[in-house]
């Protein structure tokens, strides 16, 4: 069990909590003491593995969860598996309304249907799509049956004793929201900004262009004064612009990929187009990557075609119930 002690006012400290046979590798949960209450920052998976290391850590910490506020960040699995034992222990949970009703939209599987119906008509085969139902973020997902306290953008929260800003910054997910220390200028940046992996941005079916919400989202924090930045998963880094920088320019050359990939191929269907794309996936062939990593390339596929479509770099035709692409 890892735990970092990154600064005492406020007393601030990461738990490293392990995300086995997951290319993110870990979470970073952060834990906020203060006189009275306690805070923690996202959770890990709901298996065993992130249970164990996640609550050896806050006990070591001697993290009371009956005065513990929880703070979710996003809706994905590896940051709210947990939720369960913070609810039955009696924490207060805050989280984005728009990521809370997608969780309770989860129940059902409606959400994940809506998912394989559009990757089903983006060209995936049927077989692909069966193969990705040991998706982790499907395996390990909470119990949504807990209540929330629902935070909005700009709102202003003291949580064991520090006051936070909310930062709500859509893209990686329509919900996710950073936290902000004004007075400190340290930010806790989830999934919006990693400093040694780029985040995933996906098509989602409740948020059309999600990569030019990320972008803007991007823009939204650019200017902002910060020391310390403490990303969702690997090292943080004391400042964001140059890594913002490094992001758009990414994307910029992402979207380029997709526009050389749909010229040369006239008519190709987004499941065709996405080998074309560089992943970095230690030299593994589009044919090797497993059935989990072929959905978020897919997913990743799609948000950039989305975003070329509505910036009219790319046109759609229906041909018999799949789409196919071509460049202006
Ligand atoms: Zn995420
Ligand atoms: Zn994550």
């Amino acid at each position: 069990m890892m735990i970092e002690h990154i600064c005492a006012e406020p007393d601030i400290y990461r738990i490293e909590v392990p995300l086995p046979n997951n290319p993110l590798r870990y979470l970073n949960s952060y834990v906020v003491r203060g006189r009275d209450r306690f805070l923690v920052i996202d959770t890990g998976f709901n298996r065993p593995e992130c249970r164990e290391a996640l609550f050896t850590g806050l006990d070591s910490l001697r993290v009371d969860l009956a005065r513990t506020d929880l703070f979710l960040t996003h809706l994905h699995a590896d940051h709210t598996g947990l939720v369960g034992d913070f609810a039955r222990a009696g924490s207060r949970i805050f989280m984005h309304h728009d990521d809370y009703q997608y969780l309770v939209d989860s129940t059902d599987g409606s959400t994940w249907r809506y998912a394989e119906e559009k990757f089903m008509v983006e060209g995936m085969p049927p077989q692909d799509i069966k193969n990705q139902f040991s998706n982790q973020a499907r395996k390990y997902s909470p119990d949504p049956s807990f209540t929330v306290q629902t935070v909005h953008d700009g709102e202003r929260i003291l949580l064991a004793g520090t006051e936070f800003q909310v930062i709500h910054t859509p893209g990686h997910t329509k919900g996710l929201c950073c936290l902000y220390i004004p007075d400190k200028e340290i930010i806790f940046t989830s999934d919006h900004i990693l400093f040694d992996i780029t985040p995933n941005i996906q098509y989602w079916y409740h948020m059309p262009d999600a990569l030019e919400r990320y972008l803007q989202s991007l823009d939204k924090v650019y200017d902002l004064p910060v020391r310390l930045a403490l990303p969702g998963h690997r090292k943080g880094d004391t400042s964001i612009a140059s890594r913002i920088d490094a992001l758009r320019r990414h994307h910029a050359s992402r979207l380029d990929e997709v526009l050389q990939a749909a010229a040369a191929h006239p008519g190709a269907t987004a499941f065709e187009l996405a080998p074309c794309l560089s992943w970095s996936m230690r030299g593994r062939s589009w044919a090797e990557f497993p059935p989990t990593q072929k959905w978020f390339a897919m997913g990743e596929t799609l948000a950039h075609i989305e975003y070329l479509l509505h910036h009219g770099q790319l046109i759609r035709r229906e041909i018999d119930g799949t789409y196919r692409y071509y460049t202006v």
